[in-house]
């Protein structure tokens, strides 16, 4: 997102965003605007996004700016919100939500990544008016023994979660669970001093990742899926 993107958008309700990437093709079908919100007092073991958890007031940014990036962009078939945890922000997500409504064609969906439990965010009226904006959720904290190594589960960290179409769109991509695709899906985006691994990794796959790359003389510094 560039400067300009980010002035002139002070009015708006203000969002911690760990980072917004294009094209994100790992986590839901097509070419997909992806945002990860700063931020989750969950604290999953074996999370690797432990570099989202602090809801860094730094962080902060204007929803009309995020919304301003992705009227920026070319084709994008989907957007997929994750984190850190989007629900914790609640004001600042229904203002996404409405946004990317107001702004994206029918055919684009919204996949919302949540470690709540569908009981628990269905329990508040807060939540549900959010559900009810999204295509699909996929919902429940990540749990490290139920990572499968069964590649159809290709969004989804671990077993236990689950991906529930909200939207008669959701129900056409997301209702036959990963949409049939059968193989390991990771990105790597490469900026300024970090490298960030986009997708959803089975178990013992970022360990080797590292130690491969350390093989190869790349030695990394800080890991998010390490405390
Ligand atoms: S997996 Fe998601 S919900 Fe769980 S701690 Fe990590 S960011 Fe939070």
């Amino acid at each position: 997102m560039t400067e300009r993107e980010t002035a002139g958008a002070r009015e708006s309700t203000t969002l911690l965003l760990a980072k917004a990437h294009y094209p994100v093709t790992t986590l839901g079908p097509g070419r997909r605007a992806g945002i990860w919100t700063q931020g989750c007092t969950i604290h999953c073991p074996g999370c690797i996004s432990q570099d989202t958890w602090e809801a860094d007031p730094a962080t902060a940014i204007p929803v009309s700016a995020v919304l301003g990036w992705l009227r920026s962009l070319d084709r994008v078939d989907g957007v997929t919100i994750s984190g850190g945890e989007p629900f914790q922000q609640p004001a600042a997500l229904r203002e996404l939500l409405l946004g990317i409504r107001t702004w994206a064609p029918p055919e684009v969906d919204i996949l919302v990544y949540s470690g709540y439990a569908l009981s628990r965010l269905r329990r508040s009226a807060e939540s549900r008016e959010l559900l009810a904006l999204c295509d699909a959720v996929v919902t429940g904290p990540y749990i490290g023994r139920l990572n499968s190594q069964d590649f159809r589960h290709l969004w989804r960290g671990s077993t236990n979660q689950r991906i529930i179409p909200v939207s008669e769109l959701g129900e056409k991509r997301y209702g036959d669970a990963e949409g049939g695709e059968t193989r390991p899906h990771m990105q790597m985006s490469v900026e300024a001093d970090r490298i960030y691994y986009i997708g959803i990794p089975r178990r013992g796959d970022m360990e080797r990742l590292t130690e491969r790359l350390s093989l190869s003389g790349v030695h990394g510094g800080e890991v998010s899926w390490r405390p």
